[in-house]
């Protein structure tokens, strides 16, 4: 079992993609975690009950204000499920689920690791998403 961990996210990746990266690196299969820093542009979902996410584009500069989420597995992968807060030079925020496409200026992770049978994802009928079983 793997301690709680901080750790240094890469400028200019891929946010979600470098969350990703760090768990399967350090072979975490489930866990929560939060991060603060800041992004070059963001790409936000919102799931609607039509079943489907809208996604809406984001561009310029923007501090994470909050980026949380969890570690489980996918298709036996290890997969990431994150949500945003993100605001601009006003404060203004905005959120949602994180999509690719924030690129990182500086990124801070805490890693919490869970002990514990690992949660895995499936379709889940009623919603469309995939969820724990
Ligand atoms: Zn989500």
């Amino acid at each position: 079992m793997s301690e709680p961990f901080l750790e240094r996210l890469p400028m200019h990746k891929d946010l979600l993609e470098a969350i990703t990266d760090v768990f399967r690196r350090r072979n975490i299969r489930q866990a929560s975690f939060t991060m603060i820093g800041a992004v070059e542009n963001a790409v936000l979902g919102f799931y609607s009950h039509e079943r489907k996410y809208e996604n809406r584009s984001f561009t310029g500069s923007f501090e994470v204000v909050s980026c949380v989420g969890n570690v489980s597995e996918k298709d036996d992968e290890i997969f990431v499920h994150a949500h945003i807060v993100i605001a601009g030079p006003d404060c203004n925020a905005f959120g949602g689920h994180l999509m690719p496409g924030a690129n990182i200026f500086a990124g801070e992770l805490f890693g919490i690791p869970v002990a514990g049978p690992v949660q895995r994802r499936r379709h889940d009928e009623p919603t469309g998403l995939a969820l724990w079983e």
